[in-house]
């Protein structure tokens, strides 16, 4: 299936141009020309944002801070000034690349399949177990990130939390003690008790709920420990 690729753009001579050449090179398009129109949009899940910083109803700098917050599609900037572009560039914000306008819609689209090649398919889990790398999970280990997806939504987590979930989904259906996670997952596992353990497991839950509201995929074994399930419902 054909990537969507979501234009954020209020000019509409660069907009047109922009999904003229996006569609020629086989990407869906949709299109928005202010943030409240793009917010909808976003529910589709683009592959991509093509994103303009100047417009009508605010900065996309603003907008791509509280898209952060929720996912890590790939946003590529346009800009129109120089004071824009240095804020892109320093990297302050971590877009994955920005065109500035006038630009050629031949170089925004090359761009776009730039960036699509590098950053899909998502680096897989850290689940080290050849057998289970084919069951499909949900959830997804993100190490160079650090950060855990599910349902490739960012999952809000302390770092704790996310060393737990990931010796958790390391190996999916086994059992941990205690003792082994602390010993996996914790810097110092002398200074901490297992209550430590089922506190973390606890918010672990919590936060995984936030995206799945009925799910519960770590597994408590009475008097052995914790799992992760093999198979998500
Ligand atoms: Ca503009």
């Amino acid at each position: 299936m054909a990537a969507l690729v979501l234009v954020i753009e209020d000019e509409p001579a660069i907009r047109d141009s922009l999904v003229y050449v996006l569609t020629s090179e086989g990407f869906m398009v949709e299109t928005a020309g202010t943030l409240a129109d793009a917010g909808p949009h976003l529910g589709n899940m683009p592959a991509l944002v093509v994103l303009d910083v100047g417009l009508p109803d605010g900065s996309g700098f603003n907008f791509f801070r509280e898209l952060r917050r929720t996912t890590l599609v790939p946003v590529l900037f346009l800009t129109a000034r120089a004071s824009e572009i240095d804020r892109v560039v320093g990297l302050e914000l971590g877009a994955d690349d920005y065109v500035t306008k006038p630009f050629s819609p031949r170089e925004v689209a090359a761009r776009v399949k730039a960036i699509l090649r590098r950053t899909h398919p998502i680096p897989p889990s850290v689940n080290p177990h050849p057998a289970s790398q084919s069951v499909s999970t949900p959830l997804v280990i993100d190490d160079l990130r650090k950060v855990a997806l599910l349902d490739g939504q960012i999952v809000t987590l302390s770092r704790q939390e996310l060393r737990l979930l990931t010796v958790l989904a390391s190996a999916p259906g086994q059992i941990f003690s205690r003792a082994r996670l602390l010993d996996l997952a914790w810097d110092d596992p002398t200074a901490t008790f297992d209550r430590t353990i089922d506190s973390h497991i606890k918010a672990l839950r919590v936060a995984l709920r936030v995206i799945r509201p009925h799910c519960d995929p770590i597994i408590t074994v009475r008097g052995e420990g914790y799992a992760i399930v093999e198979v998500w419902t």
